[in-house]
């Protein structure tokens, strides 16, 4: 199922991982920063962003090869990962699927090498599960388009060339490429968080931001052009949450075979062993159903109904594995001397967005009984 480029591919960034993110990451979390612009360049040689996608200097890699790198970056950091999938499967992705001919050629190339960096802003202070209420707004004044209105938690926020903000107007939801720096338009960093501390997380602020009849993207019309994007950034979540499991998993094991507790590692114990084996099963089976999730994207017969089966469930054990690991490290597993709670924090932030396991509940409750219920 799994052919020789993409483990190669799988493997190489594995040890981009180990040689760029582990020896730096507590420090990093523990500071609340990320270097993100030379991370993306480095990732952007390696090749990781907008991978999936053709064309414009775009790896175009199988869906399953960009999964399998979701959970190697995210085995690092899932902040890591969010700054790929952001910057892939939410910006370039929006302007490779909905943007013109002139605006590929302006962004994607310097977004795959890292050069420029994007954001994605949907969500809003008032309306995150339910984007269908947004206020943001832009009006036509001439030939220009008038934006104004506040997204917010908007990753990469801060350190972007171009945000794609989606904004309602006469016509329904349409997305606009607003470049950093325009008038009117601030990035201000949200701080204190406990979660994703290395990633950049930001409120968008448009006050009377005048932009070009061009920016806007030609192909998106209403809201499933955002939802579309966001199907493919939880996809990369799907494998994603399952690298940082693994790494917690593997950590523990590493830590119970060494730790004596009364004269006998912990790892010798039939109650460790039983955990560690519960543990493995869900990392197992949460695999096989990311790679038929993966298969079926590359086979193009996947609907988004089974990502979301996926996403809920990824994250849902990522977090119990994460947290039961936690406990077997004892005290030790409250420091960032261990990476597990750290992945422990960091899968709330991943539990919430890219819809919440609520929404996507709801989702498959609507597919399971032909009633919605979201109102
Ligand atoms: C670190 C971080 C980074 C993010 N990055 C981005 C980004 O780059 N771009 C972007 O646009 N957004 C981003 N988000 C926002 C994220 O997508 C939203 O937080 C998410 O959609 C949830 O919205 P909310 O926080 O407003 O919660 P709410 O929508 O207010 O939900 C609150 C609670 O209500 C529950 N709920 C919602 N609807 C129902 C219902 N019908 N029935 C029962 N319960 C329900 C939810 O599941 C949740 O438990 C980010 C968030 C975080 C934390």
């Amino acid at each position: 199922m799994i052919d020789d480029d993409t483990r190669a591919l799988q493997a190489a960034v594995r040890g981009f991982v180990d040689r760029r993110i582990r020896p730096e990451i507590a420090t990093w979390y523990e500071d609340g920063s990320l270097p993100v612009r030379e991370l993306a360049l480095e990732l952007g040689q390696l090749g990781v962003l907008g991978m999936h996608l053709g064309g414009y200097g775009c790896a175009g890699t199988s869906a399953v090869a960009y999964g399998l790198a979701c959970f190697e970056l995210e085995a690092g950091d899932s902040g890591l990962r969010s700054l790929v999938s952001v910057q892939g499967s939410l910006a370039m992705y929006a302007i490779w699927r909905f943007g013109s001919e002139e605006q590929k050629q302006q962004w994607l190339p310097r977004m795959a090498a890292g050069e420029a960096i994007g954001c994605f802003g949907l969500t809003e202070p008032d309306f995150g599960s339910d984007p269908a209420g947004m206020r943001t707004r832009a009006r036509r004044d001439g030939d220009d388009w008038v934006l104004d209105g506040t997204k917010m938690w908007i990753t990469n926020g801060s350190v972007a060339d171009v945000a794609v903000v989606w904004a309602r107007t006469d016509e329904g939801v349409r997305g606009f490429l607003v470049p950093a720096g325009t008038p009117g338009f601030t990035a201000p960093e949200i701080t204190r968080k406990l979660s994703l501390r290395a990633s950049v997380t930001s409120e968008l602020v448009l006050d009377d931001v005048r932009l070009p009849a061009d920016a806007m993207l030609p192909e998106a019309a209403g809201l499933s052009g955002p939802l579309s994007c966001l199907n493919e950034a939880r996809f990369g979540i799907v494998f994603g949450a399952l690298g940082a499991a693994h790494d917690c998993l593997e950590t523990t094991i590493a830590y119970a075979r060494s730790r004596l507790i009364f004269d006998k590692p912990l790892a010798a114990y039939q109650a460790t062993q039983l955990k560690f084996a519960d543990m493995g099963l869900e990392l197992g089976k949460g695999m096989l159903l990311a790679l038929q999730i993966g298969a079926m994207k590359d086979a193009g017969t996947l609907d988004h109904r089974q990502v979301s089966l996926g996403k809920l469930n990824s994250v849902r054990e990522a977090i119990a594995i994460a947290r039961e690991c936690r406990s077997i490290l004892g005290a030790a597993g409250i420091t960032l001397d261990y990476p597990v709670i750290r992945h422990s924090a960091n899968l709330e932030s991943v539990l919430t967005y890219e819809g919440t396991s609520e929404v996507h509940q709801l989702i498959i409750g609507q597919v399971l009984t032909g009633h919605a219920a979201f109102k």
